[in-house]
């Protein structure tokens, strides 16, 4: 990839949001040239060269990365990231910051139990690479190569103190302390003494614990909301404050569901101006909906999408003629339907969204990657 040089006024920050209609990887190239992947999906988690964040990262010519990032633990964001972490060894890895290993014990055998129920080898693979990337954390930190940061709503994780005048950093938005107290008392009660199911845990809990990160260069601002729901979102409005929430970019939470957001949240992520928006669908799941959609296409100046939502979806009339009277001439958006190129395994689109300290810079999508707002 080449961006012209005389576009740039600061070194440039990259967002690649890669998906394939189930889950999501999201590829940063920091302004100081380091590295990070905030989750991680590939169908094929043992196999490294069908991974399609490895291939892009190798076509990139990256042979580490300075972080990895668990958002939660949903398997469409973490498999495949045991094989990205042993490839890249990242020096630090962010994780959600709920669970100590006597939960997590507890997290797994729940998740095995389940999968023995229903005789479900996907969710017993699932469990058992969920135990090895937690095993992965902990022998990094043990033997001293890999930094563990558990992350939640008080925390900054980059940079760190030492770098107070950099114009660019990392924050924790989510788990708030309340999302974490609720999430962690379900999870001992999950299983009983007698080490059975004791109380069902909705595949949504997870969710309400995802890691939200806030990415700021000078004015340029970056949401990447995981897959955090409404009442995470909610508390993280109160705990934050809305005047936090401006952005230039935001990645859809929870691949764009009715309840990816609460009332009003969109509203503060707009209200310095619309931010172009990037959804990862999950097709599975009907994700994302027609009705997200037209709420975010009244706050947002476009929506890209990693993959062809499964419901077709056309913006209301009235919303396309607002915004296109307001298209800002300023911003020098080149977009790259190009042929699949090397890098992908399957059908991955990317998104790629190039921002220096100021101002987007460029939009480059992958098929199927797509435009759709
Ligand atoms: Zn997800």
């Amino acid at each position: 990839m080449t961006i012209p040089e005389s576009s740039i006024e600061s070194p440039p920050l990259e967002l690649h949001v890669l998906g394939a209609g189930i889950g999501e990887s999201i590829v940063l190239k920091l302004p100081d040239g380091r590295w990070g992947v905030v989750d991680c999906y590939n169908a094929s988690p043992t196999d490294r060269d069908a991974n399609a964040t490895t291939l892009f990262l190798r076509g990139r010519g990256v042979t580490k990365l300075f972080f990895v990032c668990l958002t939660h633990p949903h398997d469409d964001h973490f498999l495949g990231m045991v094989e990205l972490i042993k490839e890249f060894q990242p020096e630090e890895f962010w994780r959600f910051g709920c669970l100590s290993h006597e939960y997590i014990r507890n997290l797994i055998l729940y998740n095995q139990l389940i999968a023995a129920r229903s005789a479900d080898d996907a969710l017993s693979r699932s469990a058992a690479e969920l135990l090895k990337l937690f095993a992965v954390a902990r022998d990094g930190a043990k033997e001293g190569k890999m930094t563990v940061c558990r992350l939640n709503s008080r925390t900054n994780p980059y940079p760190n103190r030492t770098d107070k005048d950099s114009t660019f950093q990392i924050e924790c938005l989510s788990p708030t302390g309340r999302q974490i107290e609720l999430y962690e008392a379900a999870i001992i009660d999950c299983v009983g003494r007698d080490g059975k199911i004791a109380k069902k845990l909705p595949r949504s809990i997870h969710n309400e614990i995802s890691v939200v990160l806030k990415i700021t260069y000078g004015e340029t601002k970056i949401i990447l909301g995981g897959d955090l729901e409404k009442q995470g979102w909610r508390d993280v409005v109160v705990e934050v404050g809305g005047s936090n929430l401006q952005a230039s970019a935001i990645k859809v939470s929870h691949h764009g569901s009715d309840n990816g957001y609460c009332d009003g949240l969109w509203e503060r992520f707009s209200a310095s101006g619309s931010p172009i928006a990037v959804v990862a669908p999950r097709l599975r799941n009907g994700l994302p909906t027609s009705k997200a959609l037209t709420h975010i296409c009244r706050h947002a100046k476009k929506i890209y999408s990693t993959f062809p939502p499964k419901d077709k979806w056309n913006p209301p009339q009235s919303i396309t003629e607002i915004k296109d009277a307001s298209l800002d001439s300023r911003l020098a958006i080149r977009e790259c339907f190009k042929a699949r190129p090397d890098w992908i395994g399957g059908d991955c689109g990317r998104c790629g969204i190039i921002f220096d300290e100021s101002k987007l810079i460029e939009v480059q999508l992958d098929n199927p990657a797509q435009k759709i707002f």
